[in-house]
């Protein structure tokens, strides 16, 4: 199978979020209200929830912008998983929990690997991975790799009925998102670019962001802490996880964390999300040390038979 990837028009998307619902019902992902109750009670956009969490793996985000022939821009944007060929993620996962489907080039997951290390989440520099706390895993976007081993178009993809979304061959993919940019361009847009194209190694979703990169809410020429390749070292030639190997990503991540998106980085040691350029924490985390994480890790390594640690 030819390697494939997700396109999203943004000039066709009409905010509907029936991608959003439809990845929850095909993923099994409840949705209770109580997760909006960290957001106020109206927060003036029909984003919701605010971000992505532990049961939801894709999100619309709404922009409202003013100008245009009707008073207001709408500016919508995709927030999941990008696909990056060249994946941090999996880079950085000591379990092998995530990993590139070899048929597609989709970046999946293994949630019976999962020790819950959390070190992907601070390796994105999409900021996507999230702790699904209730089941212990790590919760993103996987592609729908088991639809499309079926001859199925992610769900996502199935549902939108404007055709904002499309799903096939990359090099179709990227030629049809750079052809529709230039379109826009000609038409007036002339912020209109083709995104995913080179960003991360390349990615395997692609856009077509009609008002520009910053204005859909997509990060602007995305980097990849340079920590996660030298983790590799840390990695045993067999690939199995070890405590060394949990105890040396620990270290190193101690020492610094992951470029997120927006500029915010993640503290492993305190679990605070903070500004890079202020140094202000934006978001407290659980107060977690380092000692109780690596606990947490070892606690939850896969076993051999008889009750020992791989
Ligand atoms: S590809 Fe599947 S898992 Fe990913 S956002 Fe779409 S529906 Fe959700
Ligand atoms: S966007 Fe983040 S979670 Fe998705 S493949 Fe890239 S690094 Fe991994
Ligand atoms: S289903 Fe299609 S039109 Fe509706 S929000 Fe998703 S991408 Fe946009």
């Amino acid at each position: 199978m030819a390697e494939k990837a997700i396109l999203f028009d943004t000039s066709k998307c009409s905010g509907c979020k029936g991608c959003q619902a439809a990845c929850k019902s095909w993923n099994n992902l409840p949705s209770p209200t109580a997760l909006n109750a960290d957001a106020p009670s109206f927060t003036g956009t029909y984003q919701n929830p605010p971000d992505l969490n532990g049961m939801t793996r894709l999100i619309m985000t709404f922009a409202e912008e003013q100008g245009g022939p009707k008073g207001i821009k709408w500016a919508f944007g995709r927030r999941a998983c990008q696909h990056c060929a060249d994946a941090p993620c999996v880079t950085i996962c000591p379990a092998g929990a995530l990993f590139v489907d070899e048929a597609t080039g989709l970046v999946t997951t293994d949630d019976a690997k999962c020790i819950s290390c959390r070190y992907c989440a601070s390796a994105c520099p999409f900021d996507v991975p999230r702790y699904a706390g209730e089941r212990g895993v790590i919760n993103k976007c996987t592609g729908c790799v088991d639809r499309v081993a079926n001859g199925m178009a992610p769900a996502c993809v199935t549902t939108c009925q404007p055709g904002a979304l499309s799903f096939g061959d990359r090099d179709e993919m990227v030629a049809l998102a750079e052809e529709r940019a230039a379109v826009l361009r000609e038409r007036g847009f002339e912020d209109a670019v083709a995104y995913g194209v080179d960003e991360v190694g390349g990615l395997h979703v692609i856009q077509v962001l009609k008002y520009g990169t910053a204005a859909h809410g997509q990060v602007v020429d995305p980097a990849v802490n340079p920590a996660v390749a030298l983790t590799q070292i840390m990695k045993p030639v067999t690939g199995a996880v070890t405590g060394l190997t949990v105890a040396g990503l620990a270290a190193m991540f101690a020492l610094g964390v992951g470029y997120k998106r927006d500029k915010r980085v993640y503290n492993v040691e305190t679990g605070d999300t903070l500004d890079v350029e202020t140094h202000e924490v934006l978001k407290h985390g659980d107060g977690q040390d380092t000692e109780s994480i690596k606990e947490h890790i070892l606690e939850n390594l896969p076993r051999r038979k008889g009750g020992d640690h791989e």
